[in-house]
């Protein structure tokens, strides 16, 4: 029995829980807007040498997708969904 459900305020997923005070994280973050692809984990390190950023690029991006050109960087980070007593 379902009683408590939280939306992600990202995609709009909706999450359904037994328990209260449950905090789902929401996976939508890991996935290109633009084509939907699972993007890479951005490391500073290996990305600087193969794409060749700028400055711009810094610390806040977290994903990366390279189906794209110039690469999609996200910021997005993973989103907390908390659960809330079901109305209705
Ligand atoms: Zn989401
Ligand atoms: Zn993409």
């Amino acid at each position: 029995m379902v009683k408590f459900e939280g939306k992600c305020p990202n995609c709009g997923k909706i999450f359904y829980s037994e328990r209260q005070g449950d905090i789902v994280t929401c996976d939508c973050w890991q996935y290109c807007p633009i084509c939907g692809a699972e993007m890479t984990q951005y490391t500073p390190d290996s990305a600087s040498k193969t794409y060749a950023l700028d400055s711009k690029h810094d610390f806040d991006v977290l994903m990366i997708c390279t189906f794209h050109s110039p690469p999609f960087f996200s910021k997005q980070k993973p989103v907390e969904v908390e659960l809330h007593e079901k109305v209705g």
